[in-house]
Order: structure tokens, then sequence, then C-alpha cells
């Protein structure tokens, strides 16, 4: 018996939690496809960030769903617009390796009000994606925890 209270192990659980453990499928667009087309597979794909890669498969960018929006706002045709032109571009993408913390994960997320982060894998042409954590997965991280507790 460790004389340790509930709340202790709690905590002591979700300082362990790893990215990896959470993180969902990438949705991933070339940075050649259309405005239009992004839209679509954001439905399609029922995600609400989508990540960017070049012709090598290496992360250039984030689509959330406001950057759609703005990009929708107007008259231009939406099917001659790439994606690159609008998306949020490296080196200014936050991202996350599947080893990190949850925890820093999810302070990475409230600090720079973002939704979601990929999760990337180094390599010497660039990041591999490779994986998405989203406030959904802390959200199911919270329940899940909460879920143990209960008798
Ligand atoms: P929304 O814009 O739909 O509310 P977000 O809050 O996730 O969704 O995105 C806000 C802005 O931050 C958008 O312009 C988006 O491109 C950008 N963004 C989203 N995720 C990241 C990220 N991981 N790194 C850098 N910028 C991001």
């Amino acid at each position: 018996y460790t004389g340790k209270t509930g709340s202790e192990l709690l905590t002591e659980k979700l300082k362990k939690f790893k990215v990896q453990e959470f993180q969902s499928i990438p949705v991933v667009v070339s940075e050649d496809v259309s405005v239009y087309d992004a839209i679509c597979t954001m439905f399609l794909e029922d995600v609400g960030t989508l990540f960017v890669v070049n012709e090598g498969a290496y992360l250039v960018g984030v689509l959330s769903r406001k950057d759609l929006l703005r990009a929708s706002l107007g008259n231009q045709d939406l099917r001659e617009i790439p994606v690159h032109i609008i998306m949020t571009r490296m080196p200014n993408v936050t991202i996350c390796y599947k080893d990190d913390l949850l925890l820093e994960a999810g302070q990475i997320l409230i600090e720079k009000q973002i939704d979601a982060l990929p999760v990337v894998k180094d390599s010497e042409q660039g990041y591999e994606v490779i994986g998405r954590l989203t406030k959904t997965n802390l959200t199911k991280a919270l329940v899940e925890l909460g879920r143990d507790q209960r008798v």
C-alpha cells in the first residue's frame, strides 16, 4: 500500500499519458489541391484540421475550418485557388511527437489557441506526419481518467 490518495494516483496517471496513446489518424492533402477539394475532404473525413504535405509527403502547412471559411468569402472560384496560398505554413506550424507528454501537448494547444497538432517523425527531408492530436483526444483522456475512478 503506497498511502497515496485517489487524486494523487489520478494525477500520477495523467502525467504519464503520452501523445501516442490518444492520437488520431492524420488527414492530409497535397499543397496543390484546391480550396474546394480541401473543403470536400474536411467533410468527407469528418475532421476540423487538415495537414498539408508536399510531393515528398512532408509537412508544409495546416488548414483549419476558419482558414477555409475565410477563403470562401468573396467571389473567387474556390476550384482555382490552391491550398498553399491560404494555409498556415512552415516554419509557423506547431508540431508534436508521439512520445511527448499529453499534458505538454495540451498546454501548447491552449497557449497557441489552436485545435490540433500534427504528430510528426523527423527525417532529413522534413517532417513525416504520423498522427493528429486534437482537443477531442484530450477530452477522451479526461473521460478515461474519470471512468477509472468510478466505483
Ligand atoms: P479554427 O481556425 O477553425 O478556429 P484553429 O483554432 O485550429 O481552428 O486554427 C486557428 C489558426 O491557427 C488557423 O489559421 C490555422 O491555420 C492555425 N493553426 C491550426 N493548427 C495549427 C498548428 N498546429 N500550428 C500552427 N498553426 C495552426
